[in-house]
């Protein structure tokens, strides 16, 4: 596969058009009046093999503004359903946001998808537009999870639009190009086990082996490894977020990532002080989708996904395969953790000081990323740089206690911090510095907003004169309200 040098010259294989008549609509996007790119991701630019000198930005903006696609290119909306907080949802599908096409890159098959493209067959009520305001906290999110290593779709660019969009007041209308291995959803299983095409759900699991999975082609049980596979990076996903204090918030089945990748970024958010039932979506009023629920929840889904397997794979088998995302969860999370708190070996009672750790910050109300930083710095041992984030009587017993435990490493100090320094980032989406980018970029200026995408890109890198990026919302501020409807 030769790289592409500029976005004309990325090529099409678009397998998605092929696939049964029902599978999709066809659906060209509708274009926005005066569209302005605010701001391109070399990350993004990477995943497509380019840079971004290579972008011409006329044809960007022509593309992201749904005016002119590129040749090859073939656009649709997705059919899919879903459960959503629990209920299933026979009516959904790409309700704003279209597949242009999927390049064939260097490193495989990359979709892009134009979120914001306008009104599809699934859009049910909605205007299939997006706002500003979230598609600048979307085109963040790929950039920050992508820095913490977290599997995430990612962005190419965001753009503003001229035309206004209607929301719970009159926001800017927005595009965001979004970049993904593959869009594939459990939430397309689900669909078509309630109408028992079996033949089809079959033909999907080969699709996503063959082109996303291809060493399992070989297995024995090729379909039962494909359910393992989705069931082990699932749990792998589910660690990061909860050791990087990462709420999604809308959990539902539709938002789930075969290839168990971090989709859909809607209300979610980064803890600030360590919350564990933080429910960033002001809708989700049972808190379903807190924080301390989203093991369960992925579970849960992982269940229905199982479930609409069962006419490929035996129940039995099912069972046996969902019984390894626990374990598989609690390592994963065991050694981020570890990581976090510098620990090379794996000792009993490790698990223990994790638990206490996550108290200590619980019950001082502290900031749950400046204090994992704080305990990074050099003046650990005597807790000077911990004391300034955690107000407890009880930070004393902890540090003797993890002082203790430090000794049963050989690594010596300034090594361990240096590897604890690079796992406990300084640079954190967090919602009120979004909210900072969000309205210089409504005033015309998008500074901001590539200096926080480049922080967010290379998050435990320090860098001068950037401290206002790395700093906890003042108690004063009144919160960020965040819901759905975006
Ligand atoms: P989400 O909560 O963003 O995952 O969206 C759930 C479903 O609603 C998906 O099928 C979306 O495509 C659809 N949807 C969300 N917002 C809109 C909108 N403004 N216009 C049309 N469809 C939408
Ligand atoms: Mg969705």
């Amino acid at each position: 596969m030769a790289s592409a040098t500029s976005l004309e010259s990325l090529t099409f294989d678009n397998v998605w058009s092929r696939f049964p008549q029902d599978f999709f609509s066809r659906v060209s996007p509708t274009p926005w009046r005066d569209t302005r790119l605010l701001d391109i991701s070399p990350a993004g630019a990477a995943r497509l093999g380019l840079e971004v000198d290579d972008i011409d930005r006329d044809r960007l903006t022509a593309l992201i503004s749904g005016e002119r696609l590129l040749d090859g290119m073939e656009p649709l909306a997705q059919k899919y359903t879903g459960h959503q907080f629990g209920t299933y949802n026979p009516a959904l599908g790409d309700g704003r946001g279209l597949l242009l096409g999927e390049a064939m890159t260097s490193q495989g098959p990359i979709d892009l998808h134009l979120k914001g493209a306008g009104q599809t067959p699934y859009s049910r009520f909605g205007d299939g537009r997006a706002v500003l305001r979230s598609s600048i906290r979307e085109y963040l999110a790929g950039e920050a999870m992508t820095g913490l290593k977290i599997p995430t779709t990612q962005a190419l660019a965001v753009a503003i639009n001229g035309e206004k969009v209607m929301r719970e007041r009159v926001e800017p209308g927005a595009t965001l190009l979004r970049l993904a291995e593959s869009h594939v959803r459990f939430g397309h299983f689900e669909w078509l086990y309630q109408q028992q095409r079996v033949e089809d759900l079959e033909r999907l699991m080969r699709h996503v082996i063959d082109r996303h999975r291809p060493n399992l082609a070989h297995q024995d049980a090729p379909l039962e490894a494909l359910f393992q596979d989705v069931v082990t990076r699932t749990a792998e996903l589910i660690a990061r977020w909860q050791a990087y204090g990462f709420v999604h918030a809308v959990m539902n089945t539709d938002n789930m990532s075969i290839l168990g990748l971090t989709l859909d970024y809607g209300p979610y958010a980064f803890m600030d002080r360590f919350e564990s039932n933080l429910t960033p979506n002001h809708t989700d009023t049972s808190g379903r989708y807190a924080f301390d629920q989203q093991p369960g929840v992925a579970l849960w889904n992982l269940t229905v996904l199982g479930q609409s397997l069962t006419p490929l794979i035996e129940v039995e088998r099912l069972r046996e395969i969902l019984d390894s995302y626990e374990p598989t969860l609690q390592a994963a999370y065991a050694i981020l953790m570890r990581g976090r708190l510098g620990l090379e070996t794996e000792q009993e009672g490790d698990g223990e000081l994790i638990d206490e750790w996550l108290r200590l910050l619980e019950s001082s109300r502290a900031d749950f990323h400046r204090s994992f930083r704080a305990l990074s710095e050099r003046d650990v041992v005597g807790g000077l740089s911990l004391s300034a984030e955690i107000e407890s009587p009880e930070l004393d017993s902890w540090l003797e206690r993890y002082r203790r435990r430090l000794d049963q490493e050989s690594r010596g100090d300034t090594e361990r911090l240096a590897a604890m320094r690079r796992v406990n980032p300084l640079y954190i989406l967090r919602t009120h510095l979004a909210q900072q980018v969000i309205e210089a970029a409504e005033e015309g200026d998008t500074r901001p907003l590539a200096t926080f995408r480049e922080l967010l890109s290379a998050p435990s890198v320090r860098r001068p004169g950037m401290e206002i990026w790395s700093e906890a919302p003042s108690a004063s501020a009144p919160p960020v309200c965040l819901s759905c409807s975006s």
